[in-house]
């Protein structure tokens, strides 16, 4: 019955994919409930998961010259509300400490929202002269933000991120790095998750609070083909500077205010590799972060069947172990057929099959998770085959993902033709936008789709706007979003 009931319980995902989504996220290991709504449990699988992407990120930010450090979780109120525009954007979603054991606190603390208000005052104190910059930081921590209606890791109330932080002589400089931490982002996207990311800018009304800049890189997820914001990084220019007074003297004996960016990607991540990659079997992880990269079954009826398997197995985990991370499902309470599916459920990239006819014949199958392509591997080529599937799969994660984006993408020239798209899931719409922000207030109060940015690689093209027809200079990304 159990058997029976595995695969079945599985919505499809075109048919319901947020019930799907919910369910595969649940039973693949990858979050659990908590008391508190939108909190969640990270079992060890989902961890693994989160473990491998940090490390990849980790590596990649610090290939550019950033540090970790780590900042308090409590922000005092009088510092998170110096920057109006700040607060102001952040305090529908604070949390808030009032007291502390049993005594009400002389003055609120904030569960930190982002880190700003209080890395701004640090990098105050860290500055004196040109010599202390710049400053290059980032953190891997949680954060909190009071979601009204929660999603795990799409939109959670604490969640896992890094936020870097950096700050600089010079508003090019500030500008520069902007840049190149979403450049660093869509890089680890594509290449590390096989998520292909549209990068832009954010309008005025979409920017981050305070930010004279918001560069995003925004994913399609799969089932109804609305955006989620993968990433932003945000040139702060040095209006951070002058609020929290990072001051300097500068080279010439001249006093300068310093310019500042910062820069997340957050679990969300998590959700967007269940979303692209996923189908109706569950997960399909991509390969380079996948905590199990394959997972051996072992197959025999007999006792002397067990014996020959058993020892087939270890040579085969003394070729994996250099090559791949492994694991081993020998489970005797469970047929191979509940163990492949729960495998396949998890997501992990290869499955390899032993029993007493392959090593009859010196040999193993591997098994894809993407396309469940077959193929009988010499026992001396197991780890160059697995090697060689792994990259495959990889690859052709991303070549599918970017189908699907390019596919589910379409100019429109018509407003009816923009809402018609957003109200049946079709994908996302490329329009000429004005620029005004009435006409982009009306696009989100009517199709609830906004504009997820102002894409950086288009070309400028003149249009009219879809909402009032005025001039426009290029097309924006409009699509719903999570
Ligand atoms: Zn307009």
């Amino acid at each position: 019955m159990a058997q029976a009931r595995f695969v079945e319980d599985l919505v499809d995902r075109e048919d319901d994919v947020d019930r799907w989504y919910v369910d595969v996220v649940r039973r693949a290991g990858l979050a659990d409930d908590a008391p508190v709504r939108g909190c969640k449990v990270i079992p060890p699988y989902g961890f693994g998961l989160w473990e491998q992407m940090v490390g990849r990120l980790d590596a990649r930010i610090k290939a550019t010259g950033v540090e970790n450090a780590s900042f308090p979780l409590l922000i005092p109120r009088s510092l998170l509300e110096r920057e109006a525009r700040h607060i102001e954007g952040f305090a529908p979603e604070v949390a808030w400490v009032t007291r502390g054991g049993d005594r009400e606190l002389d003055e609120p603390l904030a569960v930190r929202p982002t880190s700003e208000a209080i890395v701004c005052p640090t990098f105050a104190r860290w500055v004196q002269s040109y010599r202390d910059l710049p400053i290059l930081v980032n953190q891997w921590g949680n954060a909190v933000r009071w979601e009204e209606r929660p999603r795990t890791f799409l939109r959670s109330l604490e969640f896992l991120w890094q936020e870097g932080h950096t700050c600089h002589a010079t508003a090019a400089e500030a500008d520069a790095r902007a840049r190149q931490m979403q450049e660093v982002y869509r890089r680890f996207l594509e290449e590390d998750l096989a998520v292909p990311v549209v990068a832009g800018v954010k309008t005025e009304s979409e920017k981050f609070a305070g930010a004279a800049r918001t560069h995003t890189v925004e994913a399609m997820m799969g089932g109804k083909n609305w955006a989620l914001q993968a990433a932003t990084s945000h040139d702060l220019g040095d209006h951070f500077g002058r609020v929290f007074g990072i001051a300097f003297l500068d080279r010439d004996g001249t006093r300068r205010v310093a310019s500042s960016t910062s820069w997340g990607l957050s679990q969300r991540a998590v959700g967007a590799v269940v979303l692209v990659h996923g189908d109706d079997a569950g997960l399909k992880l991509p390969p380079l972060v996948a905590p199990v990269q394959v997972v051996v079954v072992p197959i025999w009826r007999t006792d002397a069947e067990r014996a020959a398997v058993e020892a087939a197995v270890d040579r085969i985990a003394t070729r994996l172990g250099p090559v791949a991370r492994f694991k081993v499902d020998a489970r005797e309470d469970r047929s191979p057929g509940y163990r492949f599916n729960e495998w396949e459920l998890k997501g992990v990239p290869l499955r390899l099959e032993v029993g007493p006819r392959d090593i009859a014949a010196d040999q193993a199958v591997l098994v894809r998770r993407d396309g469940r392509a077959r193929q009988a591997v010499a026992m001396a080529d197991i780890a160059s085959a697995v090697e060689a599937l792994l990259a495959a799969v990889q690859g052709d994660l991303l070549t599918a993902a970017r189908r699907t984006l390019a596919d589910r993408t379409a100019p429109v020239d018509t407003y009816a033709d923009l809402a018609a798209r957003a109200a049946g899931n079709a994908g996302w719409s490329l329009a000429h936008w004005c620029g005004g922000r009435d006409c982009e207030a009306r696009v989100k109060a009517e199709t609830k789709a906004t504009i997820r940015c102002i894409p950086a690689d288009r070309p400028e093209e003149a249009g009219a706007c879809v909402v009032c027809g005025r001039p426009s200079g290029r097309r924006v990304v409009v699509a719903r979003a999570y």
